[in-house]
């Protein structure tokens, strides 16, 4: 579905829109395989920060044939700020490269990008000796880019990449920093990509964005639940575009709607109800090769508040988008049937982090999903594989289309991009995920939500 304020606010009350301080969304740069820029912009990059991961990502960016500049000059538009806290002890020292940050923030370009990239801090409870003045500047890097991510305009967005033990230039930071920095994660912003090991290919900046046979998933074999339409249907043309064959998986009722997809894309439709007690098995059979990807996507809602909830609600809602999830991993992994370096993602929401009315049997399998891919995240690396999430906020699909007109348009408002996303924005995170470049970012969970106020 369009959102026709997004013409009218940049068209024809572009004016109104300003007088009356009404929000003011652009549209967002988007990926193109087409563009010859690789999703990057042509403006240079700034690097701020006095650490060694500061002269590290400046080197990379020059090896990448970015313009690098390590100090602003006032007449020139940046396409990213890349703010490196790496190596910090005390909160007394975030000062000089937070307010660089500040100053050169109106040199940004449109649909720029903040980037702060910071070392792990831990998270109570967890059984550490860490120092609380280290503590408290790796946890203050986190709300400098939470905040300054709502403090963004125009379609740019700020997120942070954390470095859990490892170098700036440890292969999946490296991945990460492309990401963040190309029109891939157009809609993600106020978010935290933490790499927790050397895992994963070293990539290039064109390499990260080649499609096709040239592409970061060719040859992969590549299975996608609720395939049919919405967001499933861009996850599978995403990856195919990537170089992955796809098998796509959806009920015989969206037989249809799965064969035009597939087809599309030279696909194999399997027709399939995930939550039947051999679809692990089933799905084996039909793709008859070892699986390297695998996108648990399908999902349903059965919203009704709790005093009002029945059997048959609850049950569907868990069964489908989480039980199904549970049981066909586990039959993968018993016929040894995943690839040599399997990657699962697996679709949350951020009204299972969040909580939200009416949902509670949604909102316990979105955060069941997320409790499973972190505690998954171990075996899945013993295969040198990985299983991460990402959370959806408000995606412009048939589903929130058929929203009642006010909560549709806080969903898309209240969020720091002032507007929906698109299905794209939410494959194109999980095609990151599953680049071999990503190995070294496991058992974590994404948001793609435009920094939504709802569910923060
Ligand atoms: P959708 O309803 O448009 O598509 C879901 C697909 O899953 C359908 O094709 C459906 O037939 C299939 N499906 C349902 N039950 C199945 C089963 N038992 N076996 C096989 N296939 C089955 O939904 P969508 O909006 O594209 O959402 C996709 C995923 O993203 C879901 O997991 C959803 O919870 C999540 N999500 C969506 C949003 C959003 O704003 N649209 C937000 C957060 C999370």
């Amino acid at each position: 579905m369009n959102d026709k304020y997004i013409s009218l606010a940049n068209g024809p009350l572009k004016k109104i829109v300003k007088t009356l301080g009404l929000p003011a969304p652009v549209p967002l740069r988007r990926f193109d395989p087409a563009d010859s820029a690789h999703g990057y912009l042509s403006e240079p990059i700034l690097v701020l920060g006095e650490t060694a991961g500061a002269d590290a990502l400046s080197q990379l960016l020059l090896d990448n044939d970015f313009s690098v500049h390590r100090t602003p000059n006032p007449g020139l538009r940046y396409q990213a700020i890349i703010a490196a806290y790496d190596g910090l002890t005390h909160p007394d020292q975030l000062q000089d490269t937070t307010l660089a940050i500040g100053a050169a923030l109106r040199q940004l370009t449109r649909c720029g990008r903040v980037i702060t990239v910071a070392d792990a801090g831990v998270v109570f409870p967890h059984t550490t000796d860490a120092d609380p003045a280290l503590n408290a500047v790796r946890n203050a890097v986190t709300g400098i880019t939470r905040s300054l991510a709502h403090e963004m305009r125009a379609g740019s967005t700020a997120n942070g990449i954390v470095l859990d033990g490892v170098q700036p230039t440890a292969p999946s930071a490296v991945a990460a920093l492309w990401f963040l920095l190309s029109a891939k994660s157009a809609y993600v912003s106020g978010q935290f990509l933490t790499v927790s090991s050397d895992r994963g290919t070293t990539t290039s900046a064109a390499e990260f964005a080649a499609t096709g046979q040239t592409g970061p998933l060719n040859g992969a074999v590549a299975v996608v639940t609720g395939a049919a339409r919405g967001i499933g249907a861009e996850i599978a043309r995403v990856l195919h575009r990537d170089g992955a064959q796809v098998y796509g998986v959806d009920v015989p009722q969206a037989g249809q709607a799965l064969a035009q997809t597939m087809n599309s894309i030279g696909g194999v439709a399997i027709q399939l109800d995930i939550t039947a007690e051999h679809a692990g098995q089933q799905i084996m059979e039909r793709v008859g090769a070892p699986i390297d990807i695998l996108i648990h996507n399908a999902g349903i809602t059965r919203d009704k508040l709790l005093a009002n909830m029945d059997e048959s609600r609850w049950a569907s809602a868990i069964a489908v988008n989480i039980s199904s999830q549970l049981r066909i991993n586990e039959s993968i992994t018993a016929a040894t049937g995943w690839g040599q370096a399997p990657r699962v993602v697996s679709l949350a929401s951020i009204a299972g982090l969040a909580g939200n009315r009416g949902q509670t049997n949604y909102s316990a399998s979105k955060a069941g999903v997320v409790g499973m891919v972190a505690a998954a995240a171990e075996d899945f690396a013993a295969r040198s594989g990985t299983i991460n999430a990402v959370a959806p906020g408000f995606i412009e699909t048939d589903m929130t289309a058929a929203m009642p007109m006010v909560p549709r348009e806080l969903g898309r408002r209240l969020s720091s991009l002032q507007q929906g996303g698109k299905p794209r924005d939410v494959a194109e995170a999980i095609a990151f995920f599953v680049q071999p470049a990503a190995g070294g970012i496991n058992g974590k969970t994404l948001r793609v939500c435009g920094q939504s106020l709802l569910g923060a």
